[in-house]
């Protein structure tokens, strides 16, 4: 028979949303669990510096997860790495099956399974990512200072990538396989108006070059879907922008969810649809999506889990009573 153990908290993700739910939790005496997932550490896993991390003038990614994983070991959270692969909401407590096969039950569920960016999926852009190829304009665009840049994609991402970089690039150029944005009116209108960019329609990105030693990014080739003619853009940084996938699979058809499967949360909480039940993170933030804004949700889910516990408890003991 599978394994079966019942916990006042579940943590799903190990994401700086994750950990730090887990540190709060812990320090709250809720003894949680915290599932990893198929990425331990989550998304800074597969990125190099992070520099807006507070506290941290720089900071490898894998070395920040890290430290975030000791961090909460060190408080006494239990970390299990596990994948879940099914979790029923429908009743209380809550259960969760993980790919183990061991069977979990909680009280409590925080949520912090975060987003995947998408990504075009070509080989040259596996191999620049992290070292000029970037799905985070936020993230890494201080680092293209005076730089030109060229950002993929024709959505409202795309176009708020584009005029943040516009920040700090000399240049921006905006590939887009059609002949207009998708993205809001409003958007369009500041794009078309700022003198640091320049699209290039009926366009897609073919490949991305560069350097080996040290591996660096010079410029893309990209192609005219209408001629077929392929051209060189030189540039230090390649942003692809075609959106991000929250990876809300688990709680589909069972939380409410907006925006393409973000799950909503009620507003200045984390508290989902079902009481009990949080999410925390880029799972629920179509909007920031960074690793402190992660972190600080986190902090939000575990304290929220122990007031609802406590009251849970307190209705308990008065059901006892009466
Ligand atoms: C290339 C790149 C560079 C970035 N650079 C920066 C930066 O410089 N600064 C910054 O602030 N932000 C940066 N970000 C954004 C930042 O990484 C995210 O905002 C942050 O990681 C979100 O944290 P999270 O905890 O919500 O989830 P994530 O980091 O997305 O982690 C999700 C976790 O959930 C786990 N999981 C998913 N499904 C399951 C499941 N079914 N069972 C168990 N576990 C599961 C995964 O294994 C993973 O551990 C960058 C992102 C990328 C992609």
């Amino acid at each position: 028979m599978s394994e079966q153990r019942h916990v006042k908290v579940m943590i799903i993700g190990s994401g700086p949303a994750g950990y730090t739910a887990a540190v709060y939790a812990t320090r709250a005496m809720l003894e949680p669990v915290l599932f990893q997932g198929i990425q331990p550490g989550g998304q800074l896993t597969i990125t190099t510096e992070v520099e807006n991390w507070p506290g941290d003038s720089m900071v490898m990614g894998p070395d920040l997860m890290v430290r975030m994983e000791e961090h909460a070991k060190a408080t006494g959270a239990e970390i299990i790495s596990d994948h879940i692969n099914s979790l029923d909401l429908s009743k209380r407590p809550f259960t969760a099956v993980a790919d183990s096969g061991a069977v979990w039950t909680a009280d409590a569920v925080i949520l912090a399974t975060g987003a995947q960016a998408k990504w075009l999926g070509m080989a040259s852009e596996e191999k620049f990512k992290g070292f000029g190829v970037s799905a985070c304009a936020t993230c890494d665009g201080f680092f293209y200072r005076g730089q030109d840049v060229v950002v993929i994609g024709g959505g409202n991402t795309a176009v708020e990538e584009a005029l943040f970089l516009t920040n700090f690039a000399s240049k921006v150029t905006l590939i887009h396989r059609r002949d207009s944005l998708r993205s809001e009116k409003i958007l369009q209108d500041r794009l078309f108006k700022n003198p640091k960019v320049e699209i290039l329609w009926d366009t897609t990105l073919e490949e991305v070059t560069g350097t080996e030693d040290p591996l660096g990014v010079e410029g893309v080739q990209v192609r005219n879907v209408k001629t077929g003619v392929i051209s060189e853009i030189p540039c230090k940084g390649v942003f692809i922008a075609i959106g991000h996938a929250p990876s809300s699979e688990l709680v589909k058809d069972q939380l409410e969810t907006h925006m393409g499967g973000y799950v909503v949360t009620a507003p200045d909480s984390t508290a989902t649809s079902i009481p009990g039940v949080y999410a925390a993170g880029d799972l629920t933030d179509h909007i920031y999506r960074q690793a402190v804004t992660s972190a600080g949700m986190g902090c939000m889910a575990a304290l929220e889990a122990e007031k609802f516990l406590a009251e849970m408890e307190a209705d308990d003991s008065r059901s006892k009573v009466a």
